[in-house]
């Protein structure tokens, strides 16, 4: 007889695939019979009893007493963000740096060493390079495609190291399994920004990482409506970030926890599409005349493919490709797109395009733009779930009327 495939336990969250997680993670906390979760829209919360009061005001977490202390539609989104990472809780915040620089701040102090990768979401770098060193924290960036400069750069003091795998600008990765087995017997804390994933593709935590951070205004939102952020870890860390939290106050409204849920519920299908059509476009960019070189983790052209496969189940939006030209040939192509929104952000259901030398032309100069790997003639693109051909259609006609390869 064929042995069958075991059915879940339909009770057990912990057992679900993702696809049901995102959909019913949250169900226990219903405090209602509605469907769809009612919005919270209250800063505080009544007490019906003195000893009630006093049991609310002394409940670390509380998901009912001062919003900034917790809301019951947060902990309805946070039950399904630990479900999804597979780590014990979860906290939400306003925004993606909201929740990095909490939890930076909250596991740090004057005197530690941090170690950071050398590309890093820019803001996270500040943090490391302009904020903590004001506190009397050090910290050492390493490459991270080297895991043996990252096991040169601890230091007796280190506490803690962060991570962020793919990266901008040529979308680059971190072998997070090989920072957790450095890490762990040393008892240093590592972080990993999981933004550019999204829990469906890759798991941090299962890989041994002990923190896993979000800018939940990406895939999890999805939709380029709101800002938001999450942390993923422990209880023991939750308690920690958690008291940071209500120090420095990046708390989501309880209007924008509820978007972030609803489009949660579609995650997994977003990501399946974005999957599939950011893949199958960086492999048809690869065959085009115009194109230099295309930067995307699922391509066997990546020079980390075999570790995408190993710690990825699939390669996310974000596709860098350099076109044959200069940064004007590149502008003009960048502004012939007429499908993909010229914007930034990444993970929502529209397809979005950067030139990125022109983002960055304000804050660095050409050289400190090719120092840190952004060429002029490079473009970022985040790959949506309109149909593929329409987009290819799109990207070959800005090619042919940019005419790119005219200029070189
Ligand atoms: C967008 C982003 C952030 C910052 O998130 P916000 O929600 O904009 O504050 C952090 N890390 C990565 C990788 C991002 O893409």
């Amino acid at each position: 007889m064929k042995a069958e495939t075991p059915i879940p336990s339909h009770e057990d969250p912990a057992a679900w695939h993702d696809e049901t997680t995102v959909l019913h993670g949250d169900a226990s906390l219903a405090t209602d019979s509605s469907v769809v979760p009612p919005i919270h829209y209250s800063a505080t919360f009544r007490a019906d009893s003195a000893e009630q009061f006093a049991e609310m005001a002394n409940t670390p977490r509380s998901p009912s007493f001062y919003t900034r202390y917790g809301n019951p539609v947060h902990k309805r989104v946070e039950a399904v963000l630990a479900e999804l990472e597979e780590t014990e809780t979860a906290l939400l915040m306003a925004s993606g740096m909201g929740a990095i620089s909490t939890t930076l701040l909250a596991l740090v102090s004057a005197g530690d060493h941090v170690i950071a990768q050398q590309r890093h979401y820019m803001s996270t770098s500040r943090m490391f390079e302009e904020v903590l060193p004001r506190f009397g924290v050090s910290y050492t960036v390493v490459d991270q495609t080297d895991t043996q400069a990252l096991a040169d750069a601890i230091r007796p003091n280190t506490r803690l190291i962060m991570v962020e795998t793919p990266v901008n600008p040529t979308l680059s990765l971190t072998d997070l399994a090989a920072v957790a087995r450095l890490a762990k017997p040393r008892g240093i804390i590592t972080v990993a920004d999981n933004t550019f994933a999204s829990p469906l593709n890759q798991k941090p935590h299962t890989l041994g990482i002990d923190i896993v951070v979000h800018s939940a205004t990406k895939y999890l939102g999805g939709h380029h409506d709101i800002t938001a952020g999450a942390v993923c870890c422990s209880n023991e860390h939750a308690a920690k970030i958690w008291d940071m939290h209500t120090t420095l106050g990046a708390v989501l409204s309880p209007m924008d926890a509820w978007l972030l849920l609803r489009g949660m519920r579609t995650l997994p299908l977003r990501v399946e599409r974005i999957n599939a059509n950011a893949l199958a476009l960086a492999q048809w960019l690869e065959s085009q005349p115009q194109i230099q070189a295309v930067f995307y983790p699922g391509l066997a052209s990546h020079p980390q493919h075999a570790l995408a496969k190993k710690q990825m189940k699939g390669y996310g939006a974000v596709i860098a490709f350099s076109v044959k030209g200069d940064f004007d040939a590149t502008s003009r192509f960048v502004s012939a797109l007429k499908l993909a929104t010229h914007a930034v952000s990444l993970g929502g259901v529209e397809t979005l395009a950067v030139h990125t030398a022109a983002m960055w032309a304000g804050t660095m100069t050409p050289a400190q733009m090719i120092a840190a790997g952004i060429e002029p003639n490079f473009v970022r693109m985040s790959v949506g779930i309109e149909h593929i051909d329409d987009l290819k259609a799109d990207l070959g006609q800005a090619l042919a009327v940019a005419d790119v390869a005219r200029a070189t």
